[in-house]
């Protein structure tokens, strides 16, 4: 493995100038797609995740893939091996997760608009379900008895705090998510009275946050809320879900989050739930930080135009396959992700070119100004940090052009 000189960060192999991923150099990787755009994931890469976590983490606690930042089913095989449990929210997303070898009692549906089919559908399979509202809680029960079974049931709770600094808020103050705190004692004493199976409380409070004490701050919140909630649970606590919010970096400045401290702190959490409920599961559920810098996204150079100075890279994909890349998936100041010509990885020729996508619209940007190898058409651009909220997190129809194919390698 060659070091290359500019290389933006990745984790990859590089040879003879090229990326390789799984082994394989990227010029033959499209080849074996059929051609280009792709998605490719790396099993190597996943799995160096996971254990990396396990070692920094008490092995207690119980890590959860939330299957949403990437569905591909390849991919969810391969991380169910891995991992403790799935975290899914629709049925659709349920039906990949039960594929796995991965058993029901590990599976749970989180989501704040579940239709009356997905609930039933769930509690015929069997998974826990992650009660949103009152509403939702009575159809559970009716459900269940509909079908004659017990649904699972944990509650998510909509928390006072909010996790600082994290780049999409999902709790404090007014939210479509979970329950509010303070409603959740009558909404625990309604679920004692129906025949439902109670097995914890879900506190997701935030996403991709790289800063190691704002995550260890809300997970010590979380399990004080559910120490402050026990009274009024209408069974023994079985699984604390303390959510995830554990982000990667994207951007030039940001610093991968630490693990070790937040593997300390868990330590004194799991004391803390055990000592009241000792047969408690601590679990996290995390989605980019597993995938998202196993995979990249592969394009080609169809065009190089020059407009009145600046060198423009035309590419055969775009924002209908990663918006996220192109800044219009929650970003609010557009940032370029890490790009590189993927077989020019060494190249000394550098320039300053913007990537831009085939749709006729300014906002099918890949790279906005950014230093390159110096690139001709035919050659292959790579945005990395792309396994987590790729293709199923893009508008694919938009404009009609091919869909682009995913491999695990
Ligand atoms: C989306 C989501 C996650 C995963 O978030 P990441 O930022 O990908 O880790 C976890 N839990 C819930 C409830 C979610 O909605």
């Amino acid at each position: 493995m060659t070091a290359p000189k500019h290389a933006p960060m990745t984790h990859f192999a590089t040879a003879n100038d090229e990326l390789v991923l799984g082994g394989v150099p990227l010029s033959r990787l499209a080849e074996r797609a059929g051609g280009t755009p792709f998605y490719v994931y790396e099993r190597a890469a996943l799995t160096r995740r996971v254990r990396h976590l396990r070692e920094a983490l008490p092995p207690e606690v119980r890590i959860h893939y939330a299957l949403k930042a990437n569905p591909m089913p390849a991919v969810v095989q391969h991380l169910a091996a891995l991992v403790d449990g799935i975290d899914v929210a629709s049925a659709g997303e349920m039906r990949i997760a039960l594929d796995t070898p991965m058993k029901a009692e590990h599976i749970s549906m989180a989501g704040p608009g579940k239709r009356r089919e997905e609930i039933a559908a769930a509690i015929a399979a069997g998974i826990v379900l992650n009660v949103e509202s009152f509403r939702e809680l009575e159809t559970v029960a009716g459900e269940s008895a509909r079908l004659g079974l017990r649904g699972r049931v944990a509650l998510r709770v909509n928390p006072v705090f909010e996790l600082k600094a994290a780049g999409m808020k999902m709790s404090g103050g007014a939210k479509p998510f979970g329950v509010d705190e303070e409603a959740i004692p009558a909404l625990l004493k309604r679920t004692g009275e129906l025949d439902l199976d109670f097995v914890g409380l879900h506190i997701f409070s935030g996403s991709q946050n790289l800063n190691a004490a704002v995550l260890i701050e809300a997970q010590k919140k979380s399990v004080e809320l559910a120490l402050r909630l026990a009274a009024d649970c209408p069974g023994p606590i079985r699984k604390l879900n303390i959510g995830g919010g554990f982000g990667i970096p994207y951007f030039p400045g940001d610093r991968p989050l630490e693990i070790a401290p937040i593997g300390e702190a868990l330590r004194a959490r799991l004391a803390e739930l055990r000592g009241a409920w000792p047969e408690a599961e601590l679990i996290l559920e995390l989605g980019r930080y597993l995938v998202g810098e196993a995979g990249i996204y592969v394009c080609r150079i169809i065009d190089r135009k020059i407009s009145r100075g600046q060198v423009f890279l035309v590419v055969d994909g775009g924002l209908h396959h990663h918006l996220a890349a192109s800044g219009n998936f929650g970003q609010v100041i557009r940032k370029n992700y890490p790009v590189a010509i993927g077989n020019r990885m060494t190249a000394e020729r550098r320039e300053i070119a913007s990537v831009v996508g085939p749709l006729c619209t300014p906002l099918d940007l890949l790279a906005d100004k950014m230093e390159l190898a110096a690139a001709e058409v035919g050659d292959l651009v790579v945005v990395f940090q792309s396994g987590a909220y790729g293709l199923t997190a893009s508008p694919q129809g938009f404009l009609s052009h091919p869909p682009a194919r995913e491999m695990l390698v």
